[in-house]
C-alpha cells in the first residue's frame, strides 16, 4: 500500500518574512493501518507538519526534498478530505454561536463552516451525517446551539465534521488540550473506537499521557525535527523526554498507557 504521507527532507519557513525556520529537514512516512503519535514539546512543528497536509503551509523547494500524499506530489483538497480528516484547534472557533450542532457536521460535505442560504442535501448526505454524529456519540446534542456546547462536545462535533467522508486517516491535533478529565475521557473512548473500527489516528500531543495503547509508534519532534520515531516504549524512555522538554523526566507505564512525573 502507497503511504499516504512521505516527506524527504521537508524544510518549512513560517511568519510574515519566512523568518522562522519551523521544519528543519524532517523525513517520515505514515502508512494506512498504523496509528501514529507525534508527540513534542510546544513550538517543536508539530502543528506545521499537519499543515503541510491540509496545504496551509508549503515545503521549501530543495533539490532533494519531496511532499507526497498518497503518492503524489499535487492535491486537490476536495478529493483528500475523503481520504485524510483534519482537525485543527482553532476550527473550534469558526462556527456561529447560534447555529444548531447538527449544521457544523453537515456543512463539511460543502466543505463549509456552517449553513448558507441555498445550500441543499440529498438524504443520503444527511444520513453520512448522522451516521459520523453517532459514532461519536453527540445524537442527543445534535439538536443544541453550537455555542451552548461545553469545550469537549464541540470537540466531538468537529471530529463527526472531519468523519462526514468516512476517511481511513483521522489526523487530531491536540485533541484533549484544555479538557476537565471526564471530557477527556470521552473523547479518548469515541477516538479508541474509531482506531477498533479501522480508522487510522495521527495523534498530535505534547503529553504522553493522551496516547491511548492501541498506538504502538511514537514520533518525537523538538525544535522542528525528527528526533526519535519507532516502538513507543524505546522512543519514549526518561532519558529522551527529558532531553527532549528539557527538565529531568520519569518515565513509567501501566498498562499501556505512559506516565511521566517531573
Ligand atoms: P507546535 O505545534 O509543536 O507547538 P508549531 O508547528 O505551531 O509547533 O510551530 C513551530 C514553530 O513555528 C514555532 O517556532 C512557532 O513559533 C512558529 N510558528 C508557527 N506558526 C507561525 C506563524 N503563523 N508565524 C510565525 N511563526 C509561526
Ligand atoms: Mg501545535
Amino acid at each position: 500500500m502507497k503511504p499516504f504521507l512521505e516527506l524527504r527532507n521537508v524544510h518549512v519557513w513560517r511568519g510574515d518574512e519566512a523568518e522562522v525556520h519551523a521544519l528543519r529537514g524532517v523525513s517520515v512516512t505514515l502508512h494506512e493501518g498504523e496509528s501514529v503519535a507525534i508527540l513534542g514539546p510546544n513550538g517543536s512543528g508539530k502543528s506545521t507538519l499537519l499543515k503541510l497536509i491540509t496545504g496551509e503551509v508549503r515545503a521549501a523547494y530543495e533539490a532533494d526534498s519531496a511532499c507526497e500524499l498518497f503518492g503524489e506530489e499535487l492535491w486537490n483538497l476536495e478529493e483528500l478530505r475523503h481520504r485524510i480528516g483534519v482537525v485543527m484547534p482553532e476550527e473550534v472557533q469558526r462556527f456561529d454561536a447560534h447555529q444548531e450542532a447538527f449544521e457544523t457536521v453537515l456543512s463539511a460535505l460543502r466543505g463549509a463552516y456552517g449553513l448558507v442560504r441555498g445550500m441543499r442535501f440529498r438524504a443520503v448526505e444527511r444520513e453520512a451525517a448522522w451516521a459520523a454524529v453517532r459514532r461519536m456519540g453527540i445524537e442527543p446534542l445534535a439538536g443544541r446551539e453550537y455555542g451552548a456546547l461545553s469545550s469537549g462536545e464541540k470537540r466531538r462535533f468537529l471530529i463527526a465534521r472531519a468523519l462526514v467522508h468516512q476517511p481511513g486517516v483521522l489526523v487530531l491535533d491536540e485533541a484533549s488540550t484544555a479538557l476537565d478529565f471526564a471530557a477527556a475521557a470521552i473523547l479518548m473512548r469515541a477516538l479508541r473506537d474509531l482506531h477498533k473500527s479501522g480508522t487510522t489516528l495521527v495523534l498530535v500531543t505534547h503529553h504522553p499521557a493522551e496516547i491511548p495503547p492501541e498506538v504502538e509508534r511514537v514520533i518525537l519532534m523538538r525544535g522542528g525535527e525528527i528526533v526519535a520515531d519507532g516502538p513507543k516504549r524505546r522512543v519514549l524512555d526518561s532519558r529522551s523526554m527529558s532531553r527532549v522538554f528539557g527538565v529531568p523526566l520519569k518515565v513509567s507505564w501501566h498498562r499501556g498507557w505512559c506516565q511521566v512525573q517531573g
